[in-house]
């Protein structure tokens, strides 16, 4: 159950810092990324961590549990105490799209969690392997209509597995699912030239694409990037219908007081406004929301309103986890 010794500690946070760190110092928040370690989710799992214990006189861990497309990370929370000090670093794959691809979610993400906080909305890009004789997206739409090419991804369910599921669907491709236990993962594959071709979020991949190890094709949302201005997007590039971008959100377990989660939405709040971490992610194509859109209340409609959106489309493509 709760433990009042957290609530006093989550009080003197909002009453003034140096009451707080004194407080804080003797707890420890933990915020469970669900996927393998240099991914978009642990990185910016991390930055964010970094932001917290920067306002905080404890450092905030970030634990990796991965596996099965961020689904076993994701129970271990729902099923945490819920005190405040045991948090996941959601997304639009562990908290909307699993509901469509799993037959049976062992955890029910409208349900299980109180939100905390929407952090960020990360475009996607595909990406090939340098190997694959393709010039742009065009040229690789053709081969991936003919040829029975490979993605990665962080696993069934995971945001990546729906970016390419639905580019695949959508260009009637012969591609095959490799899932990974994150992105990470699949990238190192990707570089190796094990798999073909991935759809990443924006804060891991573009650092690979400076450093010429991949090739990007196309931005999978409808406006193009300023950090990656010669990239078309695959709207614009004859498939209208892909449009999507990964939303990531801080969830603690369901229970947990609505003064313990005020306050942890008030210091991820400051955690962002912290320049290193706001400018790492902005920097890297994340988009930050505005105060009212990351609120608990407005994640939790957000959340509703994703499943919504997703579970049909995800139904309708024919796609479940094997
Ligand atoms: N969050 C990413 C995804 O859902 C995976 C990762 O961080 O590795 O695809």
């Amino acid at each position: 159950m709760f433990k009042p010794s957290l609530v006093a500690l989550l009080v003197a946070l909002s009453a003034g810092s140096a009451a707080a760190q004194s407080a804080l110092s003797s707890k420890q928040i933990t915020i469970v990324a669900p996927f393998a370690a240099g991914g978009p989710t642990d990185t910016m799992a991390r930055l964010v961590a970094l932001g917290m214990s920067e306002k905080l006189s404890t450092r905030v861990l970030v634990e990796n549990i991965a596996g099965a497309g961020g689904t076993i990370g994701s129970t271990r929370v729902a099923k945490a105490e819920p005190d405040g000090t045991t948090l996941v670093f959601g997304n639009i794959g562990t908290h909307a799209a699993n509901a469509g691809l799993f037959k049976k979610l062992p955890y029910d993400p409208e349900h299980d969690f109180e939100p905390v906080a929407l952090i960020a909305s990360v475009p996607f890009v595909v990406a090939t392997k340098n190997q694959l004789p393709v010039a742009d997206f065009a040229g690789f739409r053709a081969v991936a209509t003919t040829t029975p090419l490979t993605y990665g991804s962080a696993g069934i369910g995971s945001a990546s597995h729906l970016a390419c599921l639905l580019l695949n669907a959508a260009m009637h491709g012969k591609a095959s699912h490799v899932p990974y236990r994150g992105v990470a993962l699949a990238m190192n594959d990707l570089i190796s030239g094990q798999i073909d071709f991935i759809c990443d979020q924006t804060v891991t991949l573009i650092p690979h694409i400076t450093g010429g190890s991949v090739r990007p094709l196309a931005v999978m949302s409808r406006t193009q990037l300023a950090q990656l201005p010669n990239l078309p997007t695959v709207a614009a590039s004859g498939l209208p219908e892909v449009d999507v971008e990964a939303w990531n959100a801080l969830f603690a377990p369901k229970g947990t007081p609505r003064p313990v989660v005020d306050q942890l939405f008030a210091l991820v709040e400051e955690a962002l406004a912290v320049p290193t971490v706001r400018s790492r992610l902005v920097e890297f194509g994340a988009v930050i929301p505005a105060r009212d859109a990351a609120q608990p209340d407005a994640l939790r409609a957000h959340v509703s309103a994703e499943i919504r959106k997703w579970v049909p489309i995800i139904r309708n493509a024919g796609v479940t986890a094997e």
